[in-house]
């Protein structure tokens, strides 16, 4: 089988041919008809996070067919459509597992990272942590909701029921976020790069009320301001964006440095925090969500042997949505 793969950092991926692996007990696998690139894809290519399995196959927003079930594997049938997202095993022993933030697994071992990935033409899973995918969605379309989706739903529960939000980064996640939350009746400010035109555009488009540069002010004060962007910079003028009692959670798993900044920006009671990962409850009530609320993702489809060119579209920042992989 195919499959793109990352030997060192910042020396993209190699297009190989690899033996397909058999199923072990309670894995499944499966013919990969799309995989989503996310920012974490880009961070593990450039070496910006620490300890994860070298050579890897990237990608954790996989979309299959089961095509071969390991002993014991009996939760879907062959196939059968499943997702794989970056949750890709846990110990489910640790004083997170057990309180029900098996995102927090020390242990946890995430998909594309220590475990292969989706940018091939076969992918092997714990069935445990995979999903059903709602039907509404095309594999390429339905690629997106399983991580960017999913981070986005996760970073917005984190906001309570803050009504005036604030989006950080206007990629991914935030498209589909976006939707969510003028669903739920949230408004919505857009903050983008300085001058980029087509991503305010796109946010306007999905009903944001605002959209402007992220070194502007909000026309009003914000409820809670969600960073999508892995910029430090943003949290200083996300929190002078936000309202006393406000929160600003920063979604993305690395950042540069936060700059330092007064403490009366955080003064009145202001939060941040982190998101980190997602638990399997999260996936289910994102797939039951997304097609309810009638998110639609925005995709550019790109050939498996152009993962290096898809990285590259997503670090220069030139993609409307979301970039899936098909092989
Ligand atoms: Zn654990
Ligand atoms: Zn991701």
């Amino acid at each position: 089988m195919r499959a793109m793969r990352l030997h060192a950092p910042r020396r993209g991926l190699e297009l190989e041919d690899l033996a397909s692996a058999e199923p072990g007990p309670g894995e499944i696998l499966l013919k990969v008809s799309a995989c989503g690139v996310c920012r974490t894809d880009l961070h593990i290519v450039d070496g910006e996070l620490e300890g994860g399995r070298l050579p890897i196959v990237p990608g954790h927003e996989i979309v299959g067919t089961v095509i071969a079930r390991g002993r014991g594997a009996e939760r879907f049938s062959e196939g059968e459509r499943v997702g794989v997202p970056w949750l890709g095993w846990t110990c489910g022993r640790c004083e997170h597992c057990r309180a029900g933030r098996e995102n927090l697994c020390a242990e946890a071992r995430f998909t594309g990272f220590h475990r292969d990935g989706g940018y091939a033409e076969v992918a092997l899973a714990d069935e445990r942590f995979c999903f059903a995918l709602p039907a509404a969605y095309g594999d390429a379309e339905a690629a997106p909701l399983l991580c960017a989706g999913l981070i986005g739903y996760r970073a917005l529960a984190m906001a309570g029921d803050a009504r005036r939000i604030g989006i950080y980064g206007f990629g991914a996640a935030a498209h589909i976020v976006a939707q969510v939350a003028a669903f739920q009746g949230r408004e919505l400010y857009a903050f983008t790069r300085p001058g980029d035109s087509a991503a305010q555009d796109f946010a306007r488009k999905l009903g944001c009320r605002w959209a402007g540069d992220s070194t502007q002010g909000p026309p009003e004060p914000l409820d809670a301001a969600l960073l999508f962007a892995p910029v430090g910079g943003l949290v200083p003028l996300a929190l002078a964006a936000t309202r006393k009692g406000g929160s600003v959670v920063c979604a993305g798993i690395h950042m540069s440095d936060i700059p330092s900044f007064p403490y009366s920006l955080l003064w009145g009671e202001r939060s941040l925090r982190s998101v980190a990962n997602l638990t399997r409850r999260d996936g289910e009530e994102f797939m039951r969500l997304a097609p309810l609320a009638g998110v639609r993702t925005e995709i550019r489809r790109y050939p498996l042997a152009e993962a290096n060119a898809a990285l590259r579209d997503l670090r220069d920042g030139v993609l409307t949505g979301a970039a899936v992989l098909v092989p």
